[in-house]
């Protein structure tokens, strides 16, 4: 009788989304006349950018064609693409990223749980708490927890509480962690991180010999002059950070599918016999054993993004959910709501009213607005009484969801 990953039994029942649906979807059933606006899960809502698709139409045209046709392409990537990223993400932002140090994908989510392939089971792993799911459960699938108690929180993990307090940043730990996951933008908090609290990471990483796995799916969202786009920026971070980049939310590519994961090749982590081992030889081992590279058409399309008039449209589409993002603050707080992020991100994170939880807060915008958002709690136990408002939608419904809630509430 062939045996189970055990580990899958310890993961709790996709709660967050299919428990909002019921809700959604009883009240729904209940109120068949309720125009419910739905700004709750973090996809994108406008087309693709001019210059993707053309890009697009352009390769599916040379598929056609004998002389043109592409069959398999280098698994890491098409060195035009990689060599692109590396110039216009990295090298204009002085960070010292070299084309063959980046390895597409097609997406950054399954980058952020591949990655654990490449380290070893005893390593002391932390993550914020509240926290984008993926990083929890890849390593509750990948064995390094044990079961969850009450409150959602894996034996095994070490939760770095975010709240108000703390600016929505994570303190230092005291005791040593050998990978610690940051995401900045931050989803679900909308949070940014400033140099100094990313320079205090890296020097705790290079003190402890950590790794910090950055996720900057959200990058493109920054508009402050003085926050960083890439942990690069930072001195030092080539000895200790993987970036993790997706073309999803900046460029619309949720669908489409194209990401980048970067591994300098100074980076090493330990073997079991003590030597040093350079993470990127392994990480280029995995990619191209399990992975056989993302489409030719796709890449074409993640290319022009970095055309001319690939970086106007996305720049573009970037500022619309921007500004939706600056009217649903202004409107939330004008319904006397306090409110965090959504500034250098396309997430409000909404404090709950007083004495309400999440899911309270959740049913009370249901109800009263027709307006559906994410409870807090759902992203961990650190998130109750928080509130998640995504940006990503119509002006249109926008508008109008938030003239409900300022009418309503
Ligand atoms: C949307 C998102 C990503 C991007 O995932 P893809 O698989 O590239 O679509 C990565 N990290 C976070 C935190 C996200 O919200």
């Amino acid at each position: 009788m062939a045996t189970i990953n055990d580990r899958y039994l310890y993961l709790k029942a996709g709660y967050l989304f299919p428990e909002i649906a019921r809700r959604v979807n009883a009240f729904a059933e209940a109120n068949p006349s309720a125009k419910i606006i739905k700004l709750g899960i973090g996809d994108v809502t406008e087309p693709l950018p001019e210059a993707c698709r053309a890009a697009m139409i352009k390769a599916v045209e040379e598929m056609g064609d004998r002389a043109t046709f592409r069959g398999y392409g280098p698994e890491q990537g098409y060195p035009w693409l990689r060599e692109k990223i590396a110039e216009q993400d990295f090298k204009a932002r002085r960070c010292d990223i070299d084309a063959s140090e980046i390895f597409i994908s097609d997406g950054s989510k399954c980058d952020t749980g591949n990655i654990l392939d490449i380290f070893g089971k005893d390593n002391a792993i932390a993550v914020t708490d509240p926290v984008y799911p993926v990083y929890v459960d890849t390593n509750v699938m990948a064995g390094n927890t044990g079961p969850a108690n009450e409150a959602g929180q894996y034996e095994g993990l070490i939760y770095l509480p975010i709240s108000a307090a703390n600016d929505f940043t994570a303190a230092i730990p005291s005791q040593k962690v050998d990978l610690i996951y940051l995401c900045f933008p931050n989803n679900p908090t909308g949070a940014t991180a400033t140099k100094e609290h990313l320079q205090q990471w890296v020097e705790y990483a290079l003190a402890n010999g950590s790794i910090i796995l950055f996720d900057a799916a959200y990058e493109a969202f920054i508009t402050d002059p003085t926050i960083p786009h890439s942990i690069y920026e930072i001195d030092g971070a080539r000895n200790c950070a993987i970036e993790f980049r997706s073309f999803s939310k900046n460029a619309g590519f949720t669908g489409t599918r194209c990401a980048l994961t970067v591994v300098p090749k100074t980076i090493t982590g330990k073997a079991s016999d003590g030597s040093d081992v350079e993470l990127w030889k392994l990480w280029n081992r995995r990619h191209s054993t399990k992975f056989n590279g993302v489409s030719y058409v796709v890449q074409r399309a993640a290319e022009a993004v970095y055309s001319p008039e690939g970086q106007a449209q996305v720049k573009a589409l970037v500022s619309f959910y921007l500004e939706n993002a600056k009217i649903i603050c202004e409107k939330l707080t004008a319904a006397g709501l306090t409110v965090y992020g959504g500034v250098n991100s396309p997430y409000v994170w909404v404090q709950a009213p007083t004495g309400l939880s999440s899911w309270e807060f959740f049913d009370k915008l249901l109800e009263k607005a027709n307006v559906v958002g994410t409870p807090g709690s759902g992203f961990g136990s650190a998130g109750e009484g928080y509130f998640r408002i995504s940006a990503f939608n119509s002006r249109e419904n926008v508008e109008e969801a938030m003239k409900r809630i300022l009418e309503n509430l």
